[in-house]
């Protein structure tokens, strides 16, 4: 059976960058599962799976707008470091829930000086062209359940 609406999809990819490094994979042994139709994957992954069978091994090139989007200079910038007061030791890396214009979203501290504290509300792989190199291992009927809670159950779904 194809990948169509309502197909529970286990896969294997290896994710790399423009520039070749490996940033994320899963194997076949132990393959990502997902509902088919419902947006779980970025646009362009779950697109490109559709109509794929059992076995189909395929790679796909997702330019920035078709993965995590471009990167939005408008979101990223530096904050007094007293906004963090309650926060013993700002440091790169950490994550926070900050508010936008649009609602909260997830920043993450790119730089830390004396004064200022540089955040970046962009996803990490925002403005990336990103390389799937995919292999569809099991395809099946979704259950009425899954279809209801909109995500897949068992091995490697949702629970
Ligand atoms: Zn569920």
């Amino acid at each position: 059976m194809p990948i169509t609406k309502n197909s529970v999809v286990a896969f294997a990819y290896t994710l790399t960058e423009d520039d070749g490094e490996v940033i994320d994979s899963a194997g076949v042994q132990e393959p990502l599962v997902y509902l088919h139709g419902y947006g779980q994957l970025i646009a362009g992954m779950e697109n490109a799976l559709g109509g794929r069978e059992a076995g189909d091994r395929f790679s796909i090139t997702l330019p920035p707008e078709e993965a995590y989007g471009v990167y939005d200079e408008n979101l990223s910038g530096a904050l007094p470091r007293s906004a963090f007061h309650g926060v013993d030791e700002v440091e790169v890396g950490m994550q926070f829930q900050m508010e936008f214009p649009g609602g909260l979203r997830a920043v993450t501290v790119s730089a830390v000086d004396a004064r200022h504290v540089t955040v970046d509300g962009n996803h990490p792989l925002a403005g990336e062209t990103l390389h799937f190199d995919i292999e569809v291992v099991s395809i099946r009927a979704a259950s009425q359940d899954e279809i209801e809670h909109r995500h897949a159950h068992g091995p490697g779904g949702a629970h």
